[in-house]
C-alpha cells in the first residue's frame, strides 16, 4: 500500500497515518517530524530548515526532495509507505511521480482529511501548549493554514485527475476517523 496523507496542519492527519502505518505494517514517513530531527541534531538541513519552520514557511523543494529520495530508495520502504505531510507543492508531487516511476512503483490512494478552519486554530493553539513546537503559535498557525491554501491544497485537484482521492472528515474519535478512511481504503 503506498498512500499520501494531505491536509492542513491541526487535521490530525499524523496521528491518522500512524494509525493507518500500523494497521498495513508500512512504513510512516513524516516530512515535518524528519526535519525536527534534523533540527534536534543540529544538521546543516536543520539549521537552514529552522529559519523557513519558525517562520510558517514551507522549506525549499530541492531540500525535500532529496531527503524523500534518500528515503523512499530505501529497502524498507518497497513493501510500501505513508507519506505525511509530503508533497506540499506541486514541483515535490512531480518530483515524487518521477522517484516512483523510477522504482517502478505507483500510488494507491491520496487520502485529503477536513476540518474547518476554526475548529483546526483551536486544536493547533491548544497543540502548541503541550507540544512546545516553535511554529504552533497563534500568528504562525495562520500563516501554515495560509501557505496550505495557496501552496498545497492544489495537489488534491492534481491527484483528483487520476482518480487517488479519498475525502475523509476529520472530526470525530480518533479510532471512529481510523475506520473511516480504512473503508474508503480496502
Ligand atoms: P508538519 O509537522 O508537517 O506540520 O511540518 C512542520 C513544518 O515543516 C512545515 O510548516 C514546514 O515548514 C516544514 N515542512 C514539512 N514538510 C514539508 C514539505 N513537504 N515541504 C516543505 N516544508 C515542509
Amino acid at each position: 500500500m503506498r498512500l499520501i496523507f494531505i491536509g492542513p496542519p491541526g487535521v490530525g492527519k499524523g496521528t491518522q497515518a500512524k494509525n493507518i502505518c500500523a494497521h498495513f505494517g508500512i512504513i510512516h514517513l513524516s516530512t515535518g517530524v524528519i526535519l525536527r530531527n534534523e533540527i534536534k541534531q543540529m544538521s546543516s538541513i536543520g539549521q537552514s530548515a529552522k529559519t523557513f519552520i519558525d517562520a510558517g514557511q514551507l522549506v525549499p523543494d530541492d531540500v525535500l526532495l532529496k531527503i524523500m529520495y534518500e528515503r523512499l530508495t530505501q529497502e524498507n520502504c518497497y513493501n510500501g509507505f505513508c507519506l505525511d505531510g509530503f508533497p506540499r507543492t506541486m514541483p515535490q508531487a512531480e518530483g515524487l511521480d518521477h522517484i516512483l516511476k523510477n522504482l517502478n512503483q505507483s500510488l494507491d490512494a491520496v487520502v485529503s482529511v477536513e476540518v474547518d478552519e476554526e475548529e483546526l486554530i483551536n486544536r493547533l493553539v491548544l497543540r502548541g501548549i503541550t507540544s512546545r513546537r516553535t511554529d504552533d503559535t497563534h500568528d504562525i498557525i495562520r500563516q501554515r493554514l495560509q501557505v496550505y491554501k495557496k501552496q498545497t491544497e492544489p495537489l488534491i485537484e492534481f491527484y483528483e485527475e487520476r482518480d487517488l482521492v479519498k475525502t475523509i472528515n476529520g472530526v470525530g474519535e480518533i479510532t471512529e476517523i481510523t475506520e473511516r478512511i480504512l473503508n474508503t481504503l480496502i
